[in-house]
């Protein structure tokens, strides 16, 4: 395959610790900025009577898509000789945090920014909160403005510590912490002579060591059955892998109704050519050895790499709904081709996704919180936790017909874990 690889990253930060200042960077020190951006940005500093920033690189993007370019000013791309990244820049916590839950946008590793001279700042911390939330796992920590403390080792330690024992209490354990200067361009595509002590190398050569997740047709199997239909006397299962390989004579596993049975036949749905092979993206429809009766919701996976299976689970949801989201009260819940009623049992704890402070959450979840929750279903469901495998860890709650909330599962409790 000649197909660039493309690695999404989320930036993260305080206000003016700079977010802006270092894509602006990034943009511009890999030759990734529309033609002419740069002058006419300078241009404009000038006109205003103002000095360059490269954070006003990120407005010059904006302005060309209110002119109908199609630029997305929260996906940002450049690319190194290694490959292709997407830089998401959201416009506030509450876009990101939604897209994230629903799945408009897949951030792969986070650069939590810090400046060196304010150090870590309550923002910082919420950030920092929030990317657990989220299960993003490759976090990078960039301690930016090191021109401003003389770009002192120490103070880069010190900032590195505290920083540090914060995330690790939220099970964050950085990859790596990168000292650099956005705007004078120190460490950001080669190690800068300013900080010889920085074993760690430059931005760019750290960003093309994050490791890639491993493609979904190499994670394990999730096929969850949409329909079933009778042609003759066969019965087809269809469906669309979520994630992994299906070969025919696999042996599989049926949750949560715990049968196991052979694949017989596999046709992709579009042109019904039978084949030997599936994987990740494809709409098969499959005969399986033992016709038994199968339903939409049940999930097919082989048997050694099976999805859990309970009727309580954590998880962390976004609320959007007009209603506020309440306890023991019946709601609907989609979780790939599955729904079943389900009920709030526990409201752990909440944050107001706009300003990320605590909640009061006496009177249940309002519109833009993000909550983290206990929800138990009516009947058994199979799922995985959202940090293994996003679709078959993700749902929706559904209120009076609306979709009024997402969620990603974040676990169950060991004593509720119930794998066969
Ligand atoms: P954001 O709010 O996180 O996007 O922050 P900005 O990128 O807008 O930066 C806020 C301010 O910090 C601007 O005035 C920048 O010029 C300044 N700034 C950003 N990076 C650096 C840096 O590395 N050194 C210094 N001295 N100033 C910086």
């Amino acid at each position: 395959k000649d197909i660039r690889e493309t690695l999404n990253i989320v930036v993260v930060g305080h206000v003016d610790h700079g977010k802006s200042t270092l894509i602006g960077r990034l943009l511009y020190d890999t030759d990734s900025l529309p033609e002419g951006a740069i002058d006419k940005v300078k241009q404009l500093a000038k006109e205003k009577g103002k000095s360059f920033e490269y954070a006003y690189l990120l407005d010059a993007f904006e302005e060309e898509q209110e002119q109908g370019i199609t630029i997305d000013t929260t996906q940002l791309q450049f690319a190194t000789d290694k490959r292709d990244y997407v830089i998401i820049d959201a416009p506030g916590h509450k876009e990101f945090l939604k897209n994230m839950i629903s799945g408009a946008a897949n951030a792969e590793a986070a650069f939590l920014l810090v400046d060196a001279n304010e150090g870590v700042q309550e923002q910082s911390r919420r950030h920092g909160y929030i990317l657990s939330l989220l299960g993003v796992k490759k976090v990078y920590v960039i301690v930016n403005k090191m021109d401003l403390v003389d770009y002192s080792e120490e103070r880069f330690i010190k900032i590195k510590d505290e920083f540090e024992t914060f995330l690790n209490n939220l099970n964050i354990y950085p990859i790596d912490y990168i000292p650099i200067s956005a705007y004078f361009g120190e460490n950001i595509t080669k190690s800068s002579s300013e900080m010889p002590w920085n074993r760690s190398g430059s931005i760019i050569e750290i960003m093309d060591t994050i490791p890639k997740e491993k493609d979904l047709e190499k994670k394990p199997l999730r096929l969850p059955i949409q329909d079933v239909y009778k042609f003759d006397d066969r019965r087809i299962i269809a469906g669309r892998i979520e994630s992994g390989t299906l070969n025919v004579g696999d042996e599989i596993l049926i949750s949560p109704t715990n049968k196991t049975t052979k694949i017989k036949s596999i046709a992709y749905w579009a042109d019904r050519d039978k084949n030997d092979t599936a994987s990740a993206g494809m709409s098969v429809g499959i005969t399986v050895e033992d016709e038994f009766f199968n339903k939409r919701g049940e999930i097919l996976s082989h048997i050694e790499d099976a999805p859990i299976k309970s009727n309580i689970f954590n998880a962390n949801v976004f609320w959007m709904g007009n209603k506020h989201l309440i306890k023991n009260k019946k709601y609907k819940l989609k979780l790939s081709t599955k729904e079943v009623e389900c009920e709030i049992i526990t409201i752990h704890k909440i944050i107001d996704a706009s300003t990320l402070a605590q909640g009061d959450f006496s009177q249940g979840i309002k519109k833009n919180d993000v909550a983290e929750v206990t929800i138990k279903t009516k009947e058994m469901i199979c799922f995985d936790e959202f940090s293994n495998l996003q679709t078959t860890g993700r749902f929706v709650i559904v209120d009076d017909m609306n979709v009024s909330g997402g969620g990603i599962i974040s676990g169950i409790e060991d004593s509720l874990q119930n794998r066969e």
